[in-house]
């Protein structure tokens, strides 16, 4: 599905000594890169403060720790999704709401998120799902009319620009009360093993995350709040130092790609390409297909006869995982999310990908799909 080895080897000698240097340094853990880092991801994303953690799934429970929330509280999230998002909901005692997509941006959908809310609902976790933003406009008017947090699933869309109708522009994760990004490998700006990020304007959520993704702590030894050990490795921030400086430029080696499949795919009726909304650019996280009247199961192995890759992102949604069997999440009625579980296929996409592999790709599953 991605090609990292390709892009590593472009990138090879800046990267190899990124890693060197922090070899020689012997500053592991906390070294300089990790806040050079911050500094400049702040600077890119146009935010007040980032705080470097250990993944994105880290980021979202450390952001939910941050929000004082109460047992039984409930936080909004869409339920097609990958399981990160839900999990820690659940695993900090919290209540899962499990919302309705929109069908064409495959993000939650703002009209069933405003019927979700209840007294008890204290929070939304947009997902911004395979590089598309969730309608943010309206999310942040329903969460300032119920006084509401929202905490931004940025691991799918970093480096996405949002448009507002006042002509204004900010990038998505910078939206919300806090964002939250994942580095794991073969997301838009991945580094080569584990990372994350979270990020916020507010100056108290900056300084209590911090605490909490380091034991509750400020002072050394001095632990006021119950927190974690979540960092990102200095070595795998000196990498990222690095590959920011090309995230621009891999959104739009990734965007040329998903041209390529919307143009080869646009008269086919059996394939839905995917929706690209007013309100945001896409940056292709995923290239994610509608299949109509075909045989999934069966494009995929044909696929992959061809060596050619595909994924089901996500076979099985939120609300029909075992795993949140004790809230009852079986009876939610998600038609739109079942219905696109159903029927979406993702294809490769990734910044090092040319034409011919492109042609030999989009010629397989038309000929699967027509025939
Ligand atoms: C990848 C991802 C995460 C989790 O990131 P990890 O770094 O793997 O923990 C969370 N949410 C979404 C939508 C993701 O795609």
């Amino acid at each position: 599905m991605v090609d990292l080895k390709t892009q590593y080897h472009k990138i090879k000698e800046e990267i190899d000594a990124a890693v060197i240097d922090v070899l020689e340094s012997s500053a592991f853990i906390n070294g300089k890169p990790v806040q050079e880092f911050a500094g400049n991801l702040a600077s890119y994303l146009d935010i007040k403060y980032v705080i470097p953690c250990a993944n994105g799934t880290d980021a979202l429970q450390i952001a939910m720790m941050a929000l004082d929330l109460q047992p039984g509280d409930e936080v909004i999230t869409p339920s097609f999704t990958y399981i990160a998002t839900t999990e820690v909901v659940a695993l900090l005692r919290l209540k899962p709401v499990f919302v309705e997509v929109d069908a064409k941006t495959f993000c939650i959908d703002t009209k069933e998120l405003r019927k979700a809310i209840t007294s008890k609902t204290k929070a939304i976790v947009p997902v911004h799902l395979y590089g598309q933003a969730a309608n943010m406009e309206e999310i942040m008017k329903i969460a300032s009319e119920y006084n509401l947090f929202v905490i931004e699933d940025n691991a799918q869309a970093i480096g996405c620009n949002y448009f507002f109708s006042d002509g204004s522009k900010k990038k998505t994760g910078t939206i919300g009360t806090i964002g939250t990004t994942s580095f794991f490998p073969s997301k838009n700006l991945g580094c080569y093993g584990d990372g994350g990020a979270i990020y916020t304007n507010d100056d108290t959520l900056a300084a209590k995350m911090r605490m909490i993704a380091n034991h509750g702590q400020s002072k050394r030894y001095y632990h006021d709040i119950v927190g974690c050990n979540s960092r990102l490795d200095t070595i795998q921030a000196a990498m990222l130092n690095i590959k920011l400086q090309k995230l621009d430029e891999y959104i739009a080696a990734r965007e040329k790609v998903a041209n390529y499949y919307d143009k080869a795919f646009e008269h086919s009726s059996h394939i839905i390409t995917p929706y690209r909304a007013s309100y945001s650019n896409h940056v292709f996280h995923q290239y994610t297909l509608i299949l109509e009247r075909v045989n999934r199961n069966g494009l995929n192995e044909y696929l992959a006869s061809k060596n050619i890759p595909s994924m089901i992102y996500y076979p099985v949604p939120g609300h029909r995982q075992k795993m949140f069997a004790s809230f009852n999440s079986s009876a939610y009625n998600l038609p739109v999310t079942d219905w696109l579980t159903e029927r979406v296929i993702s294809l490769p996409i990734h910044s090092e990908m040319d034409e011919e592999q492109l042609f030999y790709i989009t010629d397989a599953v038309l000929k699967f799909v027509n025939s």
